[in-house]
């Protein structure tokens, strides 16, 4: 529909309500069939533009009284206005100053220089009667400190305790050394630390007294750091240095002085040994005449100290390189010895192994009875020369070693040992076979005689008083006897005198077996 179609409408609408055509009820009319059209005309909507600039309340009292119309929304406004009391307005603004300049009157007591610049001079703009661009100008300048307003500074104070920036009196609270002092510290930071490196800086290095002086100005300076500032505390300061310094000097002085004695004595006890030496090299002669220099010398300082060490050490070195040319000399020696001794011992081996005498009992040893054993079998083979073997065994030895001890035990193989030799003729071979074994190789004897033999030294044994360390050791002995002719070979008739002892054991013991 053209805009002339509803221009029609709008005047037939017009007559229809018997209205007359005046420009506001044709400016109705026009809008309703436009509406009806659902046609959006600008002009149309000037009431709901405008409505939406009001505040709420009036916006709802628009909708209650059904305004429309821009007269009608002309009409309301002026009514409001008519019904407003100028004075209100006033009352208002009058409060809102009062208000700003109290908020001003607390940022300027706040700590924070620019805020309080600016506070100070927005109280001063307001009473004024600023006009609205100067208004606008303190406003940026507000915008501006909000903008670059930092407080990151305080986090400096972190290391002093727990900073929160958001609450300085807390943090302030918060700094170590106690909340009554701690503002005072915060600002005595620097001095605080220079204090304490102040206070080490006067302990005396060397010296190991304390001072009175000294320890009364530290003590000083650690209580009260802000001290540091006062005058008269600098000569103080320079006076107790000097003395630090003049303890410390006179320490040296005194740690020269003993290391001094000692080095003396060093020295002097080196020349001693020197002189007793042998050698006098024209070289040690001249290291004694410097060390004797050296100590006529009375001055007492570090270089001297330094040159008597190094004399020491020359001189050392020197007796040293005598004493390992000496020990040179008497290498070789030394080696001729040890190959000599290495000789003797290998000499001593093979005397030890060609030895027929068993080293407990004196008797032959194994080895030897062997030899005798062949000599034996060769006579027998071509004389027919007749022989016994009679084999010995101690009875319940281990018992022996167990109860006495293993030297108790020698002590009675030597005793066994010396009854089998008194017992045996001089033609008999008395040896020791083994551990507690022992072996008689009786020349032309036969069962009846070794068996004389056997018992004779049974009965002794029997009889004799074994005497260990004042104690009575009972030892009984078995035996067996073989008689060579009765058997084979000779192996046989050993192992033969070997069953037979064992038989004796099995029979229980103390006694002597052989072969009818
Ligand atoms: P049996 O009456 O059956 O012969 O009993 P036994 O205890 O004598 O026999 P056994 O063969 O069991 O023990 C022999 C012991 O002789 C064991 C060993 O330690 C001891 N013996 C061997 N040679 C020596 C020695 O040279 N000196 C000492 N003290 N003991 C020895
Ligand atoms: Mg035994
Ligand atoms: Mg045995």
């Amino acid at each position: 529909m053209t805009i002339q179609a509803i221009i029609k409408k709008a005047v037939q609408r017009l007559e229809n309500e018997g209205k007359l055509l005046t420009p506001d009820f044709y400016a109705e009319a026009f809008c309703k069939e436009a509406a009806l059209a659902k046609m959006s005309v600008g002009d149309c909507s000037h009431v709901e533009t405008l409505s939406k600039t009001l505040n709420k309340e009036y916006q709802n009292e628009l909708k209650q009284y059904r305004i429309k119309t821009i007269a009608e929304l002309a009409r309301f406004l002026i009514s409001k206005l008519n019904r407003t009391n100028p004075s209100m307005c006033m009352e208002a603004l009058d409060a809102h100053v009062i208000f700003s300049k109290r908020v001003l009157q607390a940022i300027d007591v706040l700590h924070n220089k620019e805020a309080s610049e600016l506070a100070k001079r927005s109280l001063e703009l307001l009473d004024s009667q600023p006009s609205t661009a100067q208004i606008e100008q303190f406003r940026q300048l507000w915008v501006n400190f909000l903008t670059t307003y930092d407080d990151s500074f305080l986090l400096k104070l972190s290391s002093y305790g727990e900073i929160d920036t958001k609450d300085l009196k807390r943090s302030i609270e918060n700094l170590r050394e106690g909340s009554g002092d701690s503002i005072e510290i915060a600002s005595n930071m620097d001095l605080d630390s220079i204090a304490s490196l102040l206070v080490a800086s006067l302990v005396p290095s060397i010296a190991s007294s304390v001072n009175d002086k000294i320890a009364d100005l530290s003590e000083k300076i650690k209580r009260k750091p802000s001290s540091l500032q006062e005058l008269s505390i600098e000569e103080e300061i320079r006076s107790a240095i000097s003395l630090r310094i003049a303890l410390d000097k006179n320490s040296v002085k005194e740690m020269i002085e003993s290391l001094d004695v000692v080095l003396d004595k060093l020295s002097l006890r080196l020349i001693e040994m020197i002189e007793r030496s042998d050698d006098s090299t024209s070289e040690i002669q001249k290291i004694k005449q410097d060390l004797t220099n050296l100590n006529e010398s009375s001055a007492n300082n570090f270089t001297l100290a330094h040159k008597k060490l190094f004399t020491i050490a020359l001189a050392l070195e020197e007796n040293t390189k005598v004493l390992s040319k000496d020990l040179r000399g008497h290498n070789n020696e030394v080696q001729i010895l040890s190959a000599r001794v290495k000789e003797l011992e290998e000499e001593l081996a093979s005397a030890k192994a060609a030895s027929k005498e068993d080293f407990l009992t004196k008797l032959y040893n194994k080895r030897a009875l062997h030899e005798f054993l062949s000599v034996r079998e060769a006579e027998f083979g071509r004389y027919e020369h007749n022989f016994t073997i009679v084999m010995f065994d101690i009875d319940h030895f281990k018992s022996v070693n167990d109860t006495y001890g293993h030297d108790a035990g020698d002590a009675v193989l030597a005793a066994f040992a010396k009854i089998l030799k008194h017992e045996s003729r001089s033609v008999d071979i008395v040896g020791r076979f083994g551990g507690e074994e022992f072996m008689a190789l009786l020349s032309e004897t036969d069962t009846k005689g070794g068996v004389i033999f056997g018992e004779k030294v049974r009965k002794h044994v029997e009889k004799a008083r074994f005497m260990y360390k004042g104690e009575r050791i009972a030892v009984t002995v078995s035996g067996g006897v073989a008689e060579r002719a009765k058997f084979p070979s000779l192996q046989n008739t050993i192992n033969r005198a070997d069953e037979l002892l064992y038989v004796a054991k099995h029979n229980g013991r103390n006694q002597i077996a052989y072969k009818k």
